[in-house]
């Protein structure tokens, strides 16, 4: 029987890019969203992928709803936490606001949307959990202390997790994608964006299906022994 993957923030950007991936490799998928249903419905009408919508910032809403997708779609072994936002401002600027929202979804949003899934993981022996970071959270970025925090504590939870998993047959891994060309990156002024693409040995941004590609080679049955790992998918943008 075909196993069952979730993906957070899994109906636009990398994360479409991603749900279409895994249903192509024959996984059933299940996308969450937060509240663009137009979007989602868009995607649903393309792709046949079921779209369900909830804030991965509140525990008990992320619970109810990973029921609802067990009920109806199935278990789920391949859970992919890549919903997440920006809310970018020099530190002396950054509100607390803005400090706590970017917590709440990028950092406890993995939390809420993992926690739920692992105990049916112990039990079926088998889970790939996979986390989606970002190079800044492994350089630091300018304008991005809250951004960077949660990214860099992405590595810190899936290092852990592997560990805790390891025995029970289950993965934990991250995914750091350089700039890809999606709306939050797109979102930056053009001039600050060709900046940034001059910094880029490869020359250009990277595009959703080559982190969906990482996804969907750490989700298969042959990753079971890259464990705690992280992959940097960045165009050979080195950091120190
Ligand atoms: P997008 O802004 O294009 O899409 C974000 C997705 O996450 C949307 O589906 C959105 O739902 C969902 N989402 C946002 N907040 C919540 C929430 N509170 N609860 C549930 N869902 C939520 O983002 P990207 O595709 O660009 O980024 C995806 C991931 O990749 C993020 O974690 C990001 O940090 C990371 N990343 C992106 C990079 C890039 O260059 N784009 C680089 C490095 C990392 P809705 O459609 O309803 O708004």
């Amino acid at each position: 029987m075909a196993r069952t993957a979730l993906v957070t923030g899994g109906s636009r950007g990398i994360g479409a890019a991603i749900s279409k991936a895994l249903k192509a490799e024959g996984y059933n998928v299940a996308a969450t969203y937060a509240g663009n249903d137009e979007a989602a419905t868009a995607f649903t009408a393309e792709t046949g992928i079921a779209t369900y919508k909830w804030n991965v910032a509140d525990y008990d809403e992320s619970a109810a709803g990973i029921a609802k997708v067990e009920a109806e779609v199935g278990p789920i072994d391949i859970v992919v936490a890549n919903a997440g936002i920006t809310r970018d401002a020099p530190f002396h600027k950054m509100t607390p606001e803005q400090w706590h929202q970017v917590i709440d979804t990028n950092l406890t949003g993995v939390f809420n949307t993992v926690h739920p899934v692992w105990p049916g993981m112990r039990e079926r022996k088998f889970g790939r959990v996979i986390v989606i970071s970002s190079i800044n959270g492994q350089k630091g970025q300018f304008a991005q202390v809250n951004y960077a925090a949660t990214k860099a504590g992405d590595l810190g939870i899936v290092k852990s997790l592997a560990q805790e998993g390891a025995r029970a047959g289950i993965t934990a891994n991250a995914i750091c994608p350089g700039y890809i060309a999606t709306e939050m990156v797109m979102a930056i002024p053009e001039k600050v964006r060709d900046s940034i693409v001059a910094g880029i040995p490869a020359g250009r941004l990277g595009e959703p299906e080559e982190i969906a590609r990482c996804v969907t080679f750490l989700a298969s049955e042959d990753s079971g022994f890259i464990n705690g790992s992280t992959i940097s998918a960045n165009g050979a943008q080195f950091f120190v």
